[in-house]
């Protein structure tokens, strides 16, 4: 009778478990190999260049025969770049690179030599410039970071010891001033936080500042000759297949967009609540037009990316309220 009981008792617990991660299974594919017990992964990519990775973040550097050019610097992980970096080579950082302002991928930056050389977009630079009540980059522990001392507009080569990297800035997809940084002998292109390989992206597009700009950067990766995409975030890294399954993704989010715009009746949802609190009116329509839009997206891509049943709806938001205003 006792074993009966704990044979019934089972799926019992296991309906429990179920319910209190309340979220879908995340699919195999979107995750990369375990982090080993040092805190991080640093992997050979070829030809001098380092990719480092703490399951959460990424930053790739590489080795040029004078001294040492590192992309990013998260505060999370600027430790573990340093100690990876000191399993290569012994010699100095002389360049830095900030893939753009934000500050959860460059607020370590203290930790590098003040006499290296810090290259942005020049709209990096102005950001990093601006006046603020509080310190930069406190809230995700780091601080303020080494001052930009080259920056560029449109394109700039830049070429140390064998090393060559070629930067671009093609417009604000994620934010203002966001590189695209390419390894042209490695094939490594590196882009941060708009393609989130495996997954959805994060919440709100990535928090991306326009929207049409995001979209359309995913066409700015895939005209890249590239094997290998480091895009910023989680444990692996990307390939051209992932760009191409994030834009089908972006793509049917838009389309289900506009079918909501199309369909659901703002008339009727004002018959029923009336105009006497316009702000509970338009929440009320827009929740409603992103929750047509997430049902008619979220069956197809659950299966494909990790988290889209936690995202899905803040994407439908944020080009819903795009296309009635971009
Ligand atoms: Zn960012």
């Amino acid at each position: 009778m006792k074993k009966l009981a704990s044979i019934l008792l089972i799926p019992f617990l296991f309906l429990l478990s179920w319910q209190a991660s309340a979220a879908a299974a995340v699919p195999a594919e979107a995750y990369g190999k375990p982090v080993p017990e040092k805190g991080y992964i640093l992997d050979d990519l070829g030809d001098g260049l380092y990719w480092v990775s703490d399951g959460m973040y990424q930053v790739m550097f590489l080795t040029t025969g004078k001294g040492v050019i590192v992309v990013d610097a998260p505060p999370s992980m600027t430790h573990h770049v340093l100690a990876a970096i000191k399993e290569v080579t012994m010699n100095p950082i002389t360049h830095v690179i900030y893939s753009h302002s934000h500050a959860d991928h460059i607020a370590g930056a203290a930790a590098y030599p003040k006499d290296a050389k810090y290259i942005a977009h020049i709209e990096t630079a102005n950001r990093l410039k601006a006046k603020r009540d509080t310190p930069f980059g406190m809230f995700v522990g780091g601080g303020a970071v080494p001052a930009v001392t080259g920056t560029f507009e449109n394109d700039y080569r830049l070429v140390v010891g064998n090393q060559v990297l070629e930067l671009s800035y093609k417009g604000p997809s994620h934010v203002p001033g966001n590189l695209l940084i390419y390894a042209p002998k490695q094939k490594v292109l590196m882009f941060i936080d708009v393609i989130f390989p495996g997954w959805s992206p994060f919440k709100w597009l990535a928090v991306a500042e326009f929207t049409p700009s995001f979209i359309e950067s995913h066409d700015w990766v895939l005209a890249y000759d590239f094997d290998t995409l480091i895009s910023g975030h989680i444990g692996r890294r990307g390939s051209r297949a992932d760009v191409v399954m994030q834009k089908q993704y972006i793509m049917d989010i838009q389309t289900n967009a506009v079918t909501s715009l199309k369909t659901v009746d703002f008339n009727a949802i004002a018959g029923e609540i009336g105009f006497a609190n316009p702000w509970l009116l338009f929440n009320t329509y827009l929740d409603a037009l992103a929750d047509k839009c997430t049902k008619l997206t979220e069956d197809k891509w659950v299966t494909k990316l990790g988290g889209v049943d936690i995202f899905t709806f803040s994407h439908c938001e944020k080009v819903i309220e795009s296309l009635r205003i971009d």
